[in-house]
Order: structure tokens, then sequence, then C-alpha cells
């Protein structure tokens, strides 16, 4: 498959100053992120998701490794690898004095894109804010700014978006228009790349999934595969007597006494049936007086991945 970015061996340290210590922000990440996807770049605060943005941005330097976008070396061709990408930033800056339109029509002059070809109005459409052309973007709402910034990203019509942890802070009904807008996006052929804490919105979004942790890549796959990897059950069986030894019938699963009544069972819901489970409890003889369950979900995976390392 074709990738729209190319991350190589990718190092960032933030060079001393006199207040602070130098910091390794980056170590040896690797990215490849396909054409036509919706890549979820997720991890903690601090993590060096926007100083990976921030390179590919032209923002932050690097100190070594190779960053390809759209087939363009940053290094080698900087032009038209910034041709090719729209950057969303995680801050929300622009002059609050000028017009949606205004805004966009400015952005588009920077870009070189002469009057007859700029697109102000379908992307301000495409956001949904083509209600408010003439207003002045300071009287726009929180979640109005956001989609704003999309827009501003998208005036030279670029191949691959970005966005640095766009729902940060929007509400939950502002956030589902975000969604939707790359949704649409997506499925007009822009390749997505977007960071973010909330592993509601990768879950809802992405196709691929990277976890990065204190400057290194943990885990990179499928959204699918991850969650099929960590959509383990729980289910706590309090018996209706005493066991010291597990049964023979349970040694096919994952069973743990954890009190003399209380047998913790865990198992992959895709492999396993419960029924089965309460099926093997039964033929030792066992029976179940409650049953508890507890559903571990991305959390605990990302939890799980980015504490223990390090
Ligand atoms: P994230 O976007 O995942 O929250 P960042 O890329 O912003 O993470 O930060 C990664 C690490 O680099 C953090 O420890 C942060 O404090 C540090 N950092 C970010 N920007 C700078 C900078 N300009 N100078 C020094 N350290 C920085
Ligand atoms: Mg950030």
């Amino acid at each position: 498959m074709e990738n729209a970015i190319e991350i190589t061996n990718l190092n960032k340290t933030y060079k001393a100053t006199k207040r602070t210590a130098a910091k390794v922000a980056l170590q040896d990440v690797n990215l490849s992120i396909p054409k036509g996807s919706i890549f979820g770049l997720l991890g903690p605060n601090g993590a060096g998701k926007s100083t990976i943005i921030n390179i590919m941005a032209g923002l932050v330097i690097k100190t070594s490794g190779q960053v390809n976008i759209a087939g363009f070396d940053i290094d080698v061709n900087e032009r038209n690898a910034k041709a090719s990408i729209g950057i969303v930033p995680q801050e929300i800056n622009f002059d609050p004095y000028f017009t949606p339109f205004e805004s966009l029509d400015l952005q588009a002059g920077l870009y070189g894109i002469p009057k007859a070809q700029r697109r102000s109005m379908e992307i301000l459409e495409m956001v949904g804010l083509a209600d408010k052309r003439d207003a002045y973007v300071r009287s726009l709402s929180g979640g109005m700014k956001r989609r704003m910034l999309v827009a501003k990203a998208m005036v030279h019509n670029p191949a691959i978006l970005v966005l640095d942890e766009p729902t940060a802070g929007v509400d939950i009904e502002l956030r589902k228009q975000l969604w939707d807008n790359v949704k649409v996006l997506n499925e007009q052929g822009v390749t997505i790349l977007l960071t973010t804490h909330y592993l509601e919105e990768a879950e809802e979004l992405c196709d691929r999934i990277a976890i990065i942790n204190k400057g290194q890549v943990v885990a990179c796959e499928d959204k699918d595969t991850l969650l099929g990897r960590i959509e383990g059950k729980e289910i706590t069986f309090v018996l209706d007597r005493d066991l010291d030894t597990l049964p023979d019938a349970m040694s096919g699963f994952c069973a743990e006494i954890k009190k003399k009544r209380k047998l913790v069972v865990r198992y992959n819901p895709n492999e396993t049936n419960v029924q089965a489970i309460i099926e093997a409890l039964q033929s030792a003889g066992l029976g179940i007086a409650d049953i508890t369950t507890d559903q571990s979900d991305l959390e605990d995976v990302f939890l799980q991945l980015t504490s223990s390392a390090a």
C-alpha cells in the first residue's frame, strides 16, 4: 500500500536553555501512514505528538531522521511537501478581526492560490460555517473556531490533513460534528492524521492507531487488531462452595481463584462463549451464586502500554 506519510528513525532533542535542561522528545520514531486512511496518533500529554506534527509543519527542526510527505522528503523538497499537507494546530490562533471568509481568502493568498481558484465558500460549507461567512471570528463559539482551523488548513486542497488534538476542550456535540467533517473529508479521498489523548476519538474515527509514550512508538496496528487484542472480558463467579484448587473442567480457561468462593475467568468474547464457561462450572458440580462482569477497553490497553514501559 502506498503511504501518504513516512517517518523514519525520527529523533528530536530540544536543546537546553538557561532555565531548562535538554529534553529528548522523540526517540527513533518510525511511522507509515497509508494513503486514504484515518490514522490516529494516540498518547498522553508530553508523549511527543505535537513535536511530530510540528516537524512536519516545519515549525520544529528535527535532530535526525527522515520525514516523507506525499513522497517528498521535507529536507529535499520542502515546498512540495508543504503543499501536500494541511495542518490544524493544537492552539487556536487567528486574527479576531477578520471574518471567516476573509480569513480563508487571506490564507489562500499565503499559499499563492490565484483568486479565481480559491474555494473559500465551498470550504465554509464543508465545515458548516457558510452562514458565518461575514461574522467576526471573535464572535464564533469555541467549536466554530476549531472548524475554522480545519477550513484554513484546507484552502490549498491538500491530499493530507493533520489535526493536532482537534477536540481537546470541545464539548461532545461539537466533537461529533468535527468527527463528521473529518469522515466526509476522508470519504473525498483526504488522508487524515490526527493526534488525540481521547481513546474514544481514536476508536470512533481511526482505521489505524499508533500509540506513543515518552517519545517512543509502543504500538502501531489496525484499530480492529488493537481492539481485538485488548477486548478481553473478565467475569467473576461467586460459587456455592469453597474452592482450594481449580477443577479439571476449568483447565481450558484462564481462570483464577480469588477468594475461596470467588473464581475469576478472563476470556476473549470473540473466541469464547460465556455459556461454555458456565457449562464447565456446572460439569464440575459447582453451583453459581452470583456473576459480575468487567469489560476491558482501549483505556486498559493504553494504560498497560503507557505505564509499564520506561
Ligand atoms: P504532546 O503533544 O504529545 O503532548 P509534545 O510534543 O508537545 O507532546 O512534547 C513532548 C515533550 O517535549 C514534552 O516533554 C515537552 O515538555 C517537550 N517540549 C515540547 N516543546 C518543547 C520546546 N519548545 N522546548 C523544550 N521542550 C519541549
Ligand atoms: Mg500536543
